[in-house]
């Protein structure tokens, strides 16, 4: 009766799902009466959509208005028993939905591990009232029904595609389903699979002293089993313990061991011993952590009060260190201690970054506590780290930019180390987003506090803090007895005039070379282009081979001895003789990586060289291969492309060459001073650590250039003086916000007029915003779509943009409406990097 008395008093509640469909809202269901007490936003619930379709979605909310349009359908089925996501955390997608101006669906596709994620199989089964003789059924439409397997179950698209061996089978399976030869329905699956280990116990009834003996007797002729049952008794002291027995051995420990599988299995027949599987973790999580104190120089113990002190009084704090000062003492200390009041904390860094060097460290000081989240990581591991983070077990992670998407319920500090670094932003696909942006919005929503780290910080967040809107703390002295490094310009057309130049190398640069493999000194040289020159020509008529798909000449990639297009993965070989003219006198142009690579071994012949770039560090520890051989010395020269500027510590690099410092400052974007002041600046930093100081040999044709100047001299308020002052001129960040809007078409003179269109309207609309454009970008096709471009620059102190991007969506609307320009697609990019 009671139970009755309760369903009474039940409220009908709907719930609002997102739906992982590409219609911009939410969708209303009913909750049925059984789950009202269990249903939490952020679970995970399968609803039906539509007819067939059965897909999985995200409450994000309940409440008790039915809808109006539409009957609503009851949930079928809750798939967590707690929330996939936390409320401050659905917070956080909403915001980075509406300032990227993408969906929510974006957001939550680039959010949740695909583990997590809403997946569905099609599925087939026959009609058991169909009647094939009267029926009229094509050859094919026969050869699916009379599949001996799917008699017996019901398969999958997939499954029927590769039993018949054909690559497309939908329109076939649509007819049969039209004819109601057979029933297509959608199976959910949950993608996530926990790691297992199967292990080995002895079974109930032997698990005692008496037990044991009477077996023992029994396989005195067996010796072999006598063995397994021996070894097992050696690790597992049940006789001591019996509670040991229930856990048990893993059953590959024990076959290393006892070796034999058949007598194993034969025990195991017997009912002596049992088989058993457990869920283990993906990582070792059981190592204890260090409770060693930090030592701090004077310098850093000053840096770390003031920063407490800047703690009070901002939400954001950047800490400006050069290179060698030992920021990452004073982050492991604010760590402990924000972990201690019983926070969680994140630390970003750069994708690249994330070496063993710096996670082996932190995970030697936080052991179990701290969780690592990297995009090499299979999926299944990501899954982990989430429900780790979501469950409490991990309290700290050390993650890449997609970290921001992770269920944090309680942060207390971020920090974001190389904050200048632009692998922070997103490209493709959206959300377009920057991840130390988001995580200062982050840090707004838990109320915690934001450090951003660098050596050489971005000037938007410079000018934050000389605005006094972020706390700013500087360190200025390397730690310990190390000094910065030496920098030498190499003049290049000096020595290209006196001819002491070596394909392009300077003289002086391989004869410091020279100097430092004498020394038995190691050498790293950054080039940033990778392959092996970056085009190739005809001498006699100028051809130069171009992608099919792209506006791009294409790299000539000696190791797959292939011309390839960096934009589209396109390839071809590389031709003997010119297409245009015949002449075979076809070169190469310019340095990639694996010329420089090649060039280095004729020079120093009796050296190792290693290279890093894309191409060698593809694999899941490719890269940590590369930086322990060089730690170890294994390596003498490690060439490299940005990736070797990274936050990597060797104690023996005494040179570091820059070997095309014009073509990063003169590279056609309003930021490529800042980056060639980084990132010169910044794999400078890798030379002479320690005592001894370092060299870097910067090749140059205008040594003269002022940022080559504030580098030399390590005067990054002069650079930074002169770059706010060339941004306010020219009306850029931080003095204006940017949203760039690319057009993208198959046919050239659509997407331009469609530009042209688009353009026109919002400069009706749009007040006090400089539009730029339309033109083309640099590149200015890519996989066969041409591109367009419109920039806009919208001042300062505009307050919100909400509205803004609202128009930018009504336009875009508009332009739509046109029939002729139905399938252009537009790509917005706010705050572009
Ligand atoms: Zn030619
Ligand atoms: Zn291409």
């Amino acid at each position: 009766m009671e139970i009755f008395d309760q369903d009474q008093s039940r409220s009908t509640l709907f719930a609002e799902l997102l739906l992982p469909v590409p219609i911009p809202k939410y969708f209303t269901y009913r909750i049925p009466h059984a789950l009202n007490e269990h249903l939490q936003i952020g679970q995970r619930a399968i609803v039906q959509f539509g007819d067939r379709k059965i897909l999985t979605g995200l409450i994000v909310n309940i409440h008790e208005q039915s809808p109006k349009e539409y009957e609503a359908k009851y949930i079928l089925e809750i798939l967590d028993t707690y929330p996939s996501i936390t409320p401050i955390q659905f917070k956080l997608f909403i915001w980075i939905a509406e300032y990227y101006a993408c969906t929510l669906g974006e957001v939550m596709n680039a959010a949740l591990p695909v583990g997590l994620r809403l997946s569905s199989e099609s599925m087939v089964q026959l009609n058991p009232s169909f009647n094939l003789e009267e029926s009229t059924l094509s050859f094919s439409e026969k050869e699916i029904i009379l599949l001996k397997r799917l008699e017996q179950d019901t398969l999958s698209y997939s499954d029927i595609a590769k039993l018949l061996d054909v690559r497309s089978i939908y329109s076939i399976l649509k007819s049969l389903s039209s004819k109601e030869a057979i029933l297509l329905f959608e199976e959910v699956k949950e993608k996530y699979k926990p790691k297992t280990e199967r292990r080995i116990r002895l079974t109930k009834d032997y698990v005692s002293h008496e037990a044991l003996e009477e077996v023992f007797k029994t396989l005195e002729s067996k010796p072999k089993q006598e063995d397994v049952l021996l070894k097992y008794l050696q690790h597992v002291p049940v006789l001591k313990d019996k509670a040991t027995n229930a856990k048990g051995i893993s059953k590959k420990q024990l076959l290393d061991e006892a070796a034999s599988e058949s007598s194993l299995n034969t025990l195991i027949k017997h009912n002596i011993l049992e088989e058993f599987e457990v869920i283990v973790p993906r990582f070792g999580f059981d190592e204890d952590a260090e409770t060693l104190p930090i030592l701090l120089s004077e310098d850093q113990e000053r840096a770390q009060a003031e920063i407490f002190k800047s703690f009070d009084e901002h939400a954001v704090t950047l800490l400006h260190g050069i290179t060698g000062s030992g920021k990452t003492e004073i982050y492991i200390n604010l760590i402990r201690k924000a972990l201690d009041s019983g926070g969680q904390v994140l630390y970003l860094l750069p994708e690249i970054a994330l070496t063993t060097q710096i996670v082996q460290r932190l995970k030697k000081i936080f052991g179990s506590s701290m969780g690592i989240y990297h995009s090499k990581f299979s999926d299944n591991e990501r899954v982990e780290v989430w429900n780790g983070v979501l469950t409490g077990k991990v309290k700290f992670i050390v993650g890449v930019r997609s970290s921001v998407f992770l269920p944090f319920d309680n942060l207390s500090l971020i920090i974001v180390d190389e904050e200048h670094d632009p692998s922070y932003k997103q490209h493709e696909p959206a959300p377009r987003y920057n991840a130390r942006d988001t995580a200062i919005m982050m840090a707004q929503l838990h109320h915690a506090k934001v450090l951003l780290g660098s050596a050489t910080p971005s000037v938007e967040s410079y000018y934050q803090a000389l605005q006094n809107r972020y706390g700013l703390v500087s360190l200025t002295k390397r730690f310990g007895e190390a000094k910065l490094p030496e920098i030498i310009l190499a003049d290049m057309r000096s020595e290209r005039r006196n001819k002491t130049i070596k394909g392009e190398f300077s003289s002086l640069l391989l004869r410091h070379i020279h100097e430092a493999l004498d020394k038995k000194e190691q050498v790293i040289i950054f080039q940033n282009r990778r392959g092996y020159s970056p085009m190739i020509n005809c001498e006699d008529c100028g051809w130069v081979p171009k992608c099919v798909n792209c506006a791009v000449s294409l790299t000539y990639h000696q190791f797959k001895n292939a011309l390839v297009c960096h934009y589209c993965g396109y390839k071809e070989s590389l031709p003997r003789q010119c297409p245009t003219c015949t002449s075979s006198r076809i070169k190469t142009v310019g340095y990639g990586t694996e010329k420089l690579e090649e060039e280095l071994n004729l020079y120093f012949p009796e050296t190792i060289i290693q290279r890093m770039d894309l191409e060698t560090t593809r694999s899941k520890t490719g890269y940590e291969t590369i930086i322990d051989q060089f730690e170890k010395g294994e390596t003498n020269i490690l060439v490299g492309t940005q990736m070797v500027t990274k936050g990597l510590d060797f104690d023996h690099v005494s040179l570091v060459g820059v070997f095309n410092a014009d073509r990063m400052m003169h590279f056609p974007d309003f930021r490529s001073h800042e980056r060639a002041y980084q990132l010169i600046t910044q794999v400078s930093g890798r030379a002479g650590r320690r005592e001894k100081a370092g060299k870097v040999v910067v090749q140059t044709s205008s040594p003269d250039h002022p940022i080559l100047l504030f580098i030399l001299n390590n005067r990054y308020d002069e650079f930074y003086k002169k770059e706010i002052q060339d941004r306010h001129q020219h009306a850029y960040p931080p003095f204006t916000r940017l949203i760039d809007i690319t057009i993208k078409h198959t046919d050239k003179k659509t997407c331009r007029d469609a530009a042209h269109e688009l353009a026109e309207l919002l400069q009706a609309q749009l007040t006090g915003v400089k539009l730029l454009g339309p033109g083309e970008p640099m590149i200015s096709k890519i996989r066969n779509q041409f591109l367009m471009s419109i920039l806009l620059k919208i001042p300062r102190g505009r307050g919100e943009l909400t509205q803004l991007k609202h128009t930018i969506f009504e336009c875009i609307e508009q332009v739509l409406k046109d029939k002729a320009f139905k399938s252009i697609r537009f790509v917005i990019d706010v705050d572009p990097v």
